[in-house]
């Protein structure tokens, strides 16, 4: 247990400081630990699979099992989150794991990541897993899975998650919530009845587009260890350099997120202010410009750092990213630079006037000036 967890510190601080007790030099910061090997102690005997995950934070043998920057990437991740943190190689493997370990026979879900649907059409395809939609969630059994993202992407709306919460509990469903698009401390989905929870942690967790993670989050200890258990024999793990880059990342999560998500809306609030002045906007969506009450109990800070645009036409959403300066024409989103894409560059389900704005760190009055004279 980390010493610190007694202390009831804010997230800014465990960003910094958890999981400094599982240091095992007295480098300030962790060095890369790249071996994949440890040496034995002398006169070890055999363990059981379940001794290995007992002692997986303090006993390493083989990196597929555990490694010291991961187990305390993990420790961070979770402190922050308020939960058992299990990482993996990308936030798509992290959402396969899930569904591994919960194996559920059908699984409602509606507007998500492109790529969790396509998790589920492989699902499907393969062990006819039924994929369903939302609007369908009372139909649920015990042990099918209720998977709702909020903030959506690419749109930045929220969903009311105590809603499915409840289908949840009168069916014996679970409910797990792709809550990517609103890290610590922006939103903590465990009070709002979710079961698990996954982010893809290239985007807010790793903060600077220079890696590629996923991390489910468990209330429940016996959860995590099947999780570590299932990713040892599925070798779904996240990489030594991925985790240190993480466990650099988190110690800034709080102030990156608060600063995002304040830009965001500030510059949603200016372009709803000013449509009349901007021919080429259409509309905006964006959780502050959601007026029902779950919105600001899920999200009391605000956020999420995401918002969309649409333009009055394709042609408009196609040259805004060229004439943008400070937003970068790209996918992905999270990162301390701002960007913008004509989503269904990377998405073809999704209209072909929206642009998705991920905000970052800059000056939210130099992105408001930029964004305006592009869409003019
Ligand atoms: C990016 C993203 C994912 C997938 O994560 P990867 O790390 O790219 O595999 C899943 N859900 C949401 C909401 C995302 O934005």
């Amino acid at each position: 247990m980390d010493p610190l967890e007694k202390l009831n510190l804010d997230i800014a601080t465990l960003g910094v400081h958890a999981g400094e007790h599982l240091a095992n030099t007295n480098d300030v910061t962790p060095g890369i630990n790249v071996t994949t090997t440890f040496k034995y102690p002398d006169n070890q005997e055999p363990m059981s699979h379940e001794e290995e995950l007992e002692a997986h934070d303090s006993f390493m043998v083989y990196s597929r099992l555990a490694q010291p920057v991961t187990v305390r990437a993990e420790r961070v991740i979770g402190s922050v989150s308020k939960a058992h943190a299990v990482l993996y190689g990308s936030g798509l493997a992290a959402f396969h794991a899930a569904m591994i370990h919960l194996n559920p026979k059908r699984v409602f879900i509606s507007q998500a990541y492109f790529g969790v649907h396509a998790v589920l059409g492989i699902l499907k395809r393969n062990y006819n897993v039924e994929v369903s939609s939302l609007d369908q969630a009372s139909e649920a059994k015990k042990g099918d899975l209720i998977h709702v993202e909020t903030p959506v992407n690419p749109y930045g709306i929220s969903y009311d998650l105590s809603q499915y919460a409840k289908i949840a509990k009168d069916t014996g469903a679970l409910l797990m919530v792709d809550a990517t698009f609103a890290p610590p401390p922006l939103s903590n989905p465990f009070d709002h009845g979710a079961d698990i929870v996954m982010h893809s942690a290239t985007k807010y967790f790793g903060g600077h587009s220079d890696l590629l993670a996923g991390v489910l989050l468990t209330k429940d200890e016996q959860v995590k260890k099947q999780l570590l258990s299932d990713r040892d024999h599925l070798g779904s793990n996240v990489g030594s350099l991925e985790s240190w880059l993480l466990l650099r990342s988190v110690k800034t999560l709080d102030m990156r997120v608060r600063t995002q998500a304040a830009n965001a809306e500030k510059i949603v609030k200016y372009l709803v202010e000013n449509k009349d002045k901007l021919p080429k906007l259409k509309s905006v969506q964006h959780s502050s410009l959601q007026t029902e009450e779950f919105v600001k109990k899920q999200l009391p800070l605000g956020g999420p750092p995401v918002f969309s645009i649409e333009t009055v036409d394709r042609q408009s959403a196609k040259d805004v990213p060229a004439k943008v300066k400070l937003f970068a024409h790209a996918t992905s989103l999270g990162g301390v630079e701002s960007l913008i894409e004509w989503r269904v560059l990377s998405d073809a389900s999704i209209s072909d006037t929206l642009l998705r704005v991920s905000v970052g760190v800059e000056s939210a009055d130099d992105l408001i000036n930029d964004l305006a004279q592009a869409l003019k």
